[in-house]
């Protein structure tokens, strides 16, 4: 049985899946996506991810090319199809296809419409337990990067570096000194008085759906958490640093430009939100956060 993606309208056979030339998903980066992760058959945080596209597209304004419940068939068939239960569902909707031109294509252009599902072991995810190595490198992206666009050549670049220096990922430094995020992920860091901090949202980072739950699993934890730029020097001295997203879920950070982190291992905080987020997702510990929730 082939893998199977979803293209405008048609499940085709992912190695035929083609998208036009003249898409300016494709010459112009004009296009968002989301990652949607399915653990164990539930959409983590699926509402906030579908709220969070619907914002990207009206940013840029480029229409919702269907129906919410559509999309929310649509990311099921896929996985259906593919026979998964475990998986990270990618999704991109473009401006669409229109001759090569600066100014935006007539508003009745129908956006491109993909769906990719990627099988993930969320329980084999070595990365969650063993933590992770990071570099901090300087943020050299656009100041748009509240909207989830596929502009990514920088983060790729960020993520490549680390590895050239056989790390696992960088996070990403402003001008002003201040760490704003990983290269895929938030960054958080925990202070000697057991604080948690993170960045605040602005539009300097992506608002994370999965910070938006860590922030709701503070309240119910009872951990006190302050939305605040913090630098290398705070992070090199914090007990403990993690990263959320979609797919690395809460994944420790072990050592940042070669300092390790409280005692190089994942930390009693990470270890016990990281549980209670995947309580959370399989739906033990109430409703899943909205976009509008985190406001
Ligand atoms: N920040 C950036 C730059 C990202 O690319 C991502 C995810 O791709 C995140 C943060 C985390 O967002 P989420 O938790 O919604 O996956």
């Amino acid at each position: 049985m082939p893998r199977i993606s979803y293209v405008n309208g048609h499940y085709v056979p992912h190695n035929h899946a083609t998208i036009q030339i003249e898409d300016r998903g494709f010459l112009m980066a004009d296009a968002v996506y989301e990652v949607i992760g399915c653990i164990h058959g539930h959409m983590a945080d699926e509402t906030g991810h579908l709220d969070r596209l619907e914002r990207s597209l009206s940013e840029l304004q480029i229409a919702m090319p269907v129906e919410r419940e559509t999309l929310r068939f649509l990311m099921r068939e896929v996985m259906r199809r593919n026979r998964q239960k475990n998986a990270a569902i990618y999704i991109q909707v473009t401006r669409g296809v229109a001759k090569r031109d600066f100014k935006f294509p007539s508003p009745d252009t129908p956006p491109t419409l993909v769906l990719i599902s990627y099988d993930f072991d969320f329980d084999g995810n070595a990365a969650v337990k063993n933590g992770m190595k990071v570099k901090t490198v300087p943020d050299i992206r656009w100041q748009r990067r509240d909207i989830k666009t596929v502009l990514l050549l920088p983060q790729s670049m960020a993520k490549q570096s680390a590895v050239n220096d056989g790390l696992d990922d960088s996070w990403m430094v402003d001008p002003e000194g201040f760490i704003t995020e990983c290269s895929a992920s938030n960054a958080w860091i925990v202070t000697k008085d057991k604080k948690l901090v993170t960045r605040g949202v602005t539009s300097e980072i992506l608002r994370g759906i999965t910070r938006t739950a860590i922030e709701k699993l503070c309240k119910e934890m009872n951990l006190v958490l302050e939305e605040r730029s913090f630098t290398p020097q705070e992070a090199y001295d914090a007990v403990e640093a993690f990263t959320s997203s979609a797919t690395a879920l809460i994944t420790p950070v072990i050592e940042i430009d070669g300092h390790k982190i409280g005692d190089g291992k994942r930390g009693d905080i990470c270890k016990n939100l990281y549980e209670e987020y995947r309580a959370y997702v399989e739906g033990l510990r109430g409703k899943q956060v909205s976009w509008e929730a985190g406001l």
